[in-house]
C-alpha cells in the first residue's frame, strides 16, 4: 500500500502565489487568507485572528457558523440535499411560508444569488406589465438610479453606472432609464405608461451606504402606485435586520409590490435568494417560463427557515439598533481625526476617509494589520457592517483600532 506523501501545510503568503496563476483576477482581496472563522472573528492560516467587519458583504448577518443555522443545516445534510424542482420537496412549503409571513408579502420564487433574483424580479416586472398592466409587446421600461449596484449579469450592468462594471461587456439590455437616486422629480419625469417598475435599493451598500432623504421611499411607493407600475426594492443588502429593521423599508413604513432577498437569506452556508411578492404580481410566471435547478433545493429551504425563525425573533434587529448607537457614537468621535464624514444606519456604515490620511484600500490593509476586516469602496470610503451578533466591546475594539489606524497613518 503507499500512502501519498503528506503535504506541508502552506502558508498565506504561499497560498496567495499559488492563486495567481490559476484564479481570475476579478478581485483584489486583502492579503489575509481565512482559514476558521466562529461568530465575528476570523481566523487566518497562520492562526492570526481578526474581528470581521463586512461579515461578507452582510451574507453573514448572524456571525460566521451561528449555531441554530450550522444545526439546521447538517440535520438536513443527513436527509436530502438536492431534488431539482422536477419533483416537491418537503422543506420547501415551510420556508415560503415564512418568509411570506416574515416580509408580510403574498408569494416567494426561490433562486440562489442575489443577481439571480434581481434578473427574476426583472423579468417577473416585465410580464407583469404585458399581461396585467397592457404595455406593448417589448416596449416595458424600468427605472433605475444611478450609483446602484444589483449584481454582475449582462443584463444588471447594463443599467449600471459604474464604467468599470460595464466597460468591455456590452451590447447591453435595452429597456432601463437611469434617474438619479434620491430624486423624485427625476423619477417622476421618467416614469411612463410603458413602466413596468421602479427597481431601486432602499439603501445604496457599494455606493458608500448612501442613505436617502426621509420620506423618499415613501415618495416611491406613492409615485409607483399612482403611475401603475411596480416597486421593487433591493434588499439583498439591506435586507434582514442589517438596518435595525427586517427591511430598510420598514423605516418609512413602506410595502413594495417586489422584494428582493439574498446574502443573509443563506445563512453564511449556502446562497439562497428570493423574489417575494404579491400574489398578483408572482402569479404571472407559469411552468417553463422560469426556473433554476438549485433554486429551492432541500438543503437552502431549510436553512433560509432557520434563517427566517432567527429573524422572527426580532433579537438580531434590535441588536443592530443597539450596537449601532455605539457604532455612530464611535464614528462622531472620529469626524474631523481621519473621518470627513459618514453615514450610518442600524450595525452599517459607509466612512469617507480624509484622503490626506489614506485612500480607502490603504486603511483597510492598516486595519488588517491592527487585527480589523473591513473593505474600501469607491477610493476613499471604507464599510462596516458586522456581523449583527457582534458585541459592543468587540465594536469598540474595531473603533478603537480605526482611531490608531488613523492617529498614526497608514
Ligand atoms: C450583493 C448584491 C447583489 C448581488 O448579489 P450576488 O449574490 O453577489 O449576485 C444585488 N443587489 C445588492 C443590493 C447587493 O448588495
Amino acid at each position: 500500500m503507499t500512502v501519498a506523501p503528506s503535504r506541508s501545510p502552506r502558508s498565506s503568503a504561499e497560498l496567495i502565489r499559488a492563486e495567481e496563476p490559476v484564479l481570475a483576477h476579478n478581485y483584489h482581496p486583502l492579503p489575509v487568507v481565512v482559514a476558521r472563522a466562529e461568530g465575528a472573528w476570523v481566523e487566518d492560516v497562520e492562526g492570526r485572528r481578526y474581528l470581521d467587519m463586512l461579515a461578507g458583504y452582510s451574507a453573514l448577518n448572524f456571525g460566521h457558523r451561528h449555531p441554530a443555522l450550522i444545526e439546521a443545516a447538517h440535520r438536513q445534510l443527513d436527509r436530502l440535499t438536492l431534488t431539482s424542482r422536477a419533483f416537491h420537496n418537503d422543506r420547501l412549503a415551510r420556508f415560503a411560508e415564512s418568509l411570506a409571513r416574515l416580509t408580510g408579502l403574498d408569494m416567494v420564487l426561490p433562486m440562489n444569488t442575489g443577481a439571480e433574483a434581481v434578473e427574476s424580479g426583472i423579468k417577473v416586472a416585465r410580464k407583469w406589465a404585458y399581461d396585467v398592466k397592457g404595455v406593448a409587446p417589448d416596449r416595458a421600461t424600468v427605472v433605475v438610479a444611478a450609483d446602484n449596484f444589483h449584481g454582475r449579469t449582462t443584463t444588471i450592468v447594463s443599467f449600471s453606472t459604474d464604467e468599470t462594471a460595464r466597460a468591455g461587456f456590452g451590447p447591453f439590455t435595452p429597456g432601463f432609464r437611469v434617474v438619479p437616486y434620491n430624486d423624485l422629480a427625476a423619477l417622476e419625469a421618467a416614469v411612463d405608461e410603458t413602466t413596468a417598475a421602479v427597481l431601486i435599493e432602499p439603501i445604496q451598500g457599494e455606493a458608500g451606504v448612501v442613505i436617502p432623504d426621509d420620506g423618499y421611499l415613501r415618495g416611491v411607493r406613492e409615485l409607483t402606485r399612482r403611475a401603475g407600475c411596480l416597486f421593487v426594492a433591493d434588499e439583498i443588502q439591506s435586507g434582514l435586520g442589517r438596518t435595525g429593521r427586517t427591511l430598510a423599508v420598514e423605516h418609512e413604513g413602506v410595502v413594495p409590490d417586489v422584494l428582493l432577498l439574498g446574502k443573509a437569506l443563506g445563512g453564511g452556508i449556502v446562497p439562497v435568494s428570493a423574489v417575494v411578492a404579491r400574489r398578483e404580481v408572482l402569479q404571472v410566471l407559469g411552468p417553463g417560463q422560469h426556473g433554476s435547478t438549485f433554486g429551492g433545493n432541500p438543503l437552502s429551504a431549510a436553512v433560509g427557515s432557520a434563517v427566517v425563525e432567527l429573524l422572527e425573533t426580532g433579537e438580531f434587529q434590535r441588536r443592530a439598533e443597539e450596537a449601532g448607537v455605539v457604532l455612530r457614537e464611535g464614528l462622531t468621535a472620529l469626524v474631523g481625526k481621519g473621518v470627513r464624514g459618514f453615514r450610518a444606519r442600524g450595525l452599517w456604515a459607509g466612512v469617507d476617509i480624509d484622503p490626506a490620511v489614506g485612500t480607502g484600500r490603504e486603511i483597510s490593509e492598516s486595519l488588517m494589520r491592527e487585527g480589523i476586516l473591513v473593505k474600501d469602496t469607491h477610493g476613499s470610503t471604507i464599510r462596516l457592517a458586522p456581523p449583527l451578533t457582534i458585541t459592543d466591546e468587540e465594536l469598540r475594539t474595531a473603533l478603537g483600532a480605526l482611531e490608531t489606524v488613523l492617529r498614526q497613518g497608514v
